[in-house]
């Protein structure tokens, strides 16, 4: 490391990377395979590519783009607030909710302060934490879920942010709206509690609840929501939170002005109008997971029950099961990184890719004749 990297904070410099599925053209590149038979189920993107409305949106905004984005989203979260019915003035946009999360992080976090989460819960919350020179606490997992109980009675004097993701990523679990509400109303008021929404598009109607109408009574909730998944817009990078004016306001102060661009503010709008899109989205994924997990129990493999738009499948030696998957043109996602070496987690796809997965996997697991 050069002179001037030591000058860093130790905490940047301990931060272990983020790391992304492997991208198509990479495996393509490195294996001489045509990127067109391979099949990526590694980043739970959305199948079906684009939404017909966001695309023409999104085109037709292209010719504007010599203009800097409405740095307020004044369009995006007047759409949003009526969707929602919340007030303009609750919203915090983000390039990629992965943004929002970073900004909870930025605004409530320094050195000397604590952030909780769960074991096998998204990488970007320990990421955040470490970012700002904070303490980590990582709370034990219960089967693969979120413990809230331990969450709560884990809240030290000096935490200011606890989160919750609802289904989580990798895992797929779930908590029910009375379990959530219940958490809230034990946590101090002094700790903000992120409730990142990644999923929430892809929960079954009996499993529904609507988190934004416990804000009044819970101010210290910031609810995170993405156009990433069910929107179909992971490229694009759009997101945004829900929370409590006062603390959308101090979200907004550390907010890069234009960190949204136009032409994914144009996609966004247009894509939450776009039901059948949404509803096409939910019917694929349902269906999809049936033949998955179908697929796996055939196989004779144990399977973490998720309510996201992927499955972590029990496969034993994960690391060798992936590299043979690549190797047959096949990426799914390695959860060695959120402590579960033997699981690989696989993003629901189009039925025809689901296919080949589990036709692929079954021929990797065969034993050697
Ligand atoms: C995919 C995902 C996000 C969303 O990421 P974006 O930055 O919005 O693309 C947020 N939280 C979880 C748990 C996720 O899996």
């Amino acid at each position: 490391m050069i002179d001037a990297c030591e000058l860093s904070p130790s905490w940047i410099r301990g931060i272990a990377p983020y790391v992304p599925g492997k991208p198509s053209s990479e495996l393509a590149r490195e294996m001489g395979l045509d990127e067109r038979d391979i099949v990526k189920l590694a980043s739970n993107e959305n199948p079906l590519g684009p939404g017909p409305a966001a695309l023409a949106a999104m085109q037709a905004a292209l010719l504007d783009i010599a203009r800097y984005p409405d740095g307020n989203g004044f369009d995006m979260k007047r759409a949003l607030a009526a969707h929602y019915k919340v007030d303009a003035a609750q919203l915090v946009l983000g390039n990629g909710s992965n943004d929002v999360l970073e900004l909870a992080g930025r605004t409530f976090l320094t050195s000397g302060t604590s952030g909780v989460y769960s074991q096998h819960a998204f990488a970007v919350y320990p990421l955040t934490v470490q970012a700002q020179g904070a303490t980590h606490i990582q709370v034990p997992a219960r089967d693969f879920g979120h413990d809230l109980d331990a969450m709560a009675a884990a809240v030290r004097d000096d935490t200011r942010i606890l989160f919750v993701a609802n289904p989580n990523n990798p895992t797929g679990t779930f908590l029910s709206g009375e379990a959530l509400r219940a958490f809230l109303a034990r946590v101090p008021r002094r700790v903000i509690v992120v409730l990142d929404e990644a999923y929430t598009e892809f929960l079954p109607d009996a499993d529904r609840y609507d988190s934004l109408s416990w804000l009044p009574a819970h101010p210290n909730l910031v609810v995170s929501r993405t156009f990433s998944k069910a929107f179909g817009l992971a490229g694009m990078r759009v997101g945004f939170a829900v929370a409590h004016p006062d603390v959308a306001d101090l979200m907004n102060r550390v907010r890069q002005p234009f960190n949204v661009n136009s032409v994914a503010q144009a996609g966004a709008i247009a894509a939450l109008g776009d039901a059948d899109y949404l509803a096409r989205s939910r019917k694929l994924n349902a269906d999809g997971m049936v033949q998955i997990v179908d697929g796996v129990t055939r196989l004779g493999l144990r399977h973490i029950p998720s309510r996201g738009n992927f499955v972590c499948v029990h496969v034993g030696n994960a690391g060798q099961v992936y590299g043979d998957l690549l190797r047959r043109g096949v990426i799914v996602r390695p959860v060695a990184g959120y402590g579960m070496p033997e699981w690989l987690r696989v993003s629901i796809g189009l039925p025809e890719e689901n296919a080949r997965f589990l036709s692929v996997l079954a021929d990797v697991l065969k034993p050697a004749a």
